[in-house]
């Protein structure tokens, strides 16, 4: 019988590497092929043959800020599976491609306990992550983005229940700089910046929004009903702050409901819904559902052949997104069990859809978390004023 076993466990293990062989073998093929053609379109592109592709998306220039509904486009969006093969996942560059320039900036750190959100986990270990925030600098505009907020350095000015969570040890903070002292350190005062992006409007993600008194404030759809419907709700039992977006709502820019009638959004690899900000293919805007309404991610051009998307808080830990964890379920306060998303297929969809576009943009695709520890300490280089 041990005989037999073992004999069993060397076919498995022949078998497997058999498997990953032919895997590499046709990523490296079909990678190869995907290079050719993009050179191809381009050449064709350049000599007029065919036309330019152009996404038929709402762009920052056209956005109608201070409202919450984008005239647009009426052609309704297509399937994603129609339109996103292996050989045409993402754009390609333009003759006079813009790559706008990507650079991290240290917003706060903040301990995540693993037993909140992955599955199998260390009972007791607890991570201590950055709470990420970024600036994109637009060159062919001169425009600044600022793409979340991280931590505010006066947490008791969070609503009382962030405060109190932020002080009674259940998820306790360190914020040393704050997005501006951070900005400010390299070189970028925060009376620049023209946008602020907030990919989701959790105390991590939102910081102080008053820092960026000359900015518009840009966030996903939802956003508006989310605020309003805990304002409405007990003051004290809250996790969002009813003020925190400026009273000035021409400042405020809030993308529609992407399966609204005439949306503007639009499949982009292998996400159903995007947005091409800029309207040049130098930023996208995902759709990111799941994790909390309103909740987008970034995907940022910044090179031939160069992508970084910034994933936000569609999952917290990176074995997530290799398939190698699946989402926790831990018990609340009120007895429930329940994961850290607002709907967990969903998050569990757009995780596949991040990790679908990484692998099959064959190195081409980088994928940055909110509180990506491991990849950020490792690339300091890439903190303002230092880029991606
Ligand atoms: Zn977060």
């Amino acid at each position: 019988m041990a005989s037999e076993a073992a004999a069993f466990q060397f076919l498995s293990i022949a078998a497997h590497r058999s498997i990953q062989k032919v895997h590499q073998s046709l990523t490296t093929k079909l990678v190869t092929r995907r290079r050719k053609l993009s050179q191809v379109r381009m050449l064709l592109q350049q000599h007029a043959i065919v036309p330019a592709r152009k996404d038929n998306t709402a762009t920052l220039a056209t956005l109608p800020l201070g409202t919450r509904l984008l005239t647009h486009e009426t052609e309704s969006s297509p399937d994603v599976s129609t339109t996103a093969s292996s050989d045409d996942l993402l754009p390609v560059d333009l003759p006079d491609q813009v790559y706008v320039k990507l650079s991290a900036i240290e917003a706060g750190w903040i301990h995540l306990p693993e037993r909140e959100f992955i599955d199998p986990h260390r009972s007791e270990a607890v991570h201590r992550c950055l709470s990420l925030a970024f600036i994109i600098q637009h060159p062919s505009t001169n425009t600044k983005v600022v793409y979340d907020l991280g931590l505010r350095k006066d947490i008791s000015n969070y609503p009382a229940k962030i405060a109190r969570y932020l002080q009674d040890g259940s998820r306790t903070v360190e914020i040393p700089t704050d997005v501006g002292e951070s900005l400010k350190a390299g070189g970028i005062s925060p009376s620049e910046v023209d946008f602020v992006i907030l990919s989701l409007l959790h105390y991590d993600h939102t910081g102080n929004p008053d820092l960026f008194p000359n900015s518009r404030f840009i966030i996903g759809p939802g956003s508006l009903d989310l605020l309003a419907a805990n304002a409405a709700g007990d003051p004290e039992d809250t996790w969002f702050l009813p003020t925190l977006l400026p009273s000035d709502t021409s400042r405020i820019t809030e993308f529609p409901d992407p399966h609204s009638k005439d949306s503007p959004w639009r499949p982009l690899a292998r996400f159903p819904f995007a947005l091409d900000l800029f309207s040049d293919g130098s930023f996208y805007i995902i759709n990111a559902p799941g994790h909390v309404e309103g909740h987008i991610n970034g995907l940022a051009r910044i090179g031939p052949d160069r992508w970084v998307l910034l994933g936000s808080d569609s999952c917290h830990f990176s074995s997530l997104l290799d398939g190698s964890c699946c989402i926790a379920q831990f018990s609340r306060p009120d007895g429930s069990m329940r994961s850290v998303h607002v709907d967990d297929d969903a998050a569990a969809r757009h995780i596949q859809h991040m990790r679908e576009t990484r692998d099959m943009a064959g190195g081409r695709v980088e994928v940055v978390l909110a509180h990506d520890l491991e990849r950020c300490s490792k690339n300091r280089d890439r903190f303002l004023p230092g880029r991606f």
